[in-house]
């Protein structure tokens, strides 16, 4: 989240969904270096499974009610704090050649194949682009309870596309 992140708590609690404006990114040059967690998760409640399992450390809350905060100098792109999230509330967001990124999605429905064409969204469902399926996570390898998807979108649409629809279902 970002820094005003008070005022912005309010436009969450209106519609329920973060804007891009909400979500602070790391700098290029880390998510050029490897994959960083991004926590979207605005709402103070008794939670840090994210904080517990990160193996080095690098999610931080206050206290148990606090939004929890990513060292992205620590974080090493693992992405258990994704498949530890009861909220489904960490992408992960890698930067890779020709202006494309990656990004690790919690997903809970039938996961689609590697390499399969599907429709990105963002974070109120829309559709934004064509991606990528590049790696799929089941539940029974999952770390957590979540299974997790990683696709290639546009470089452009990091900090916007948050889901995905497959195409034809
Ligand atoms: S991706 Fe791994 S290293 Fe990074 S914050 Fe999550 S659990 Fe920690
Ligand atoms: S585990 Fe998920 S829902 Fe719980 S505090 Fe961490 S990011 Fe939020």
């Amino acid at each position: 989240m970002s820094e005003s992140s008070e005022a912005e708590n309010e436009q969450w609690r209106k519609t329920g969904i973060l804007r891009p404006e909400d979500v602070d990114l790391p700098d290029e040059g880390k998510l050029e270096d490897n994959a960083i967690a991004v926590i979207e998760c605005p709402q103070k409640i008794p939670c840090n499974p994210c904080e517990e399992n990160c193996p080095v450390g690098a999610i931080k809350l206050e206290d148990l009610n606090a939004i929890p905060k990513v060292d992205t100098e620590k974080c090493t792109g693992c992405s258990i704090c994704v498949q530890q999230c009861p909220g489904l509330a960490i992408f992960m967001v890698e930067y890779t050649g020709d202006d494309k990124c990656e990004i690790t999605i919690p997903y809970e429905f039938e996961l689609p194949e590697e390499g399969e064409e599907i429709e990105a969204l963002n974070r109120k469902g829309e559709k934004v682009c064509i991606g990528n399926v590049t790696d799929t996570l089941p539940r029974e390898k999952s770390v957590g309870d979540t299974p997790t998807l990683t696709i290639e979108v546009p470089r452009e649409f990091a900090n916007i596309v948050r889901s995905i629809r497959r195409k034809n279902r």
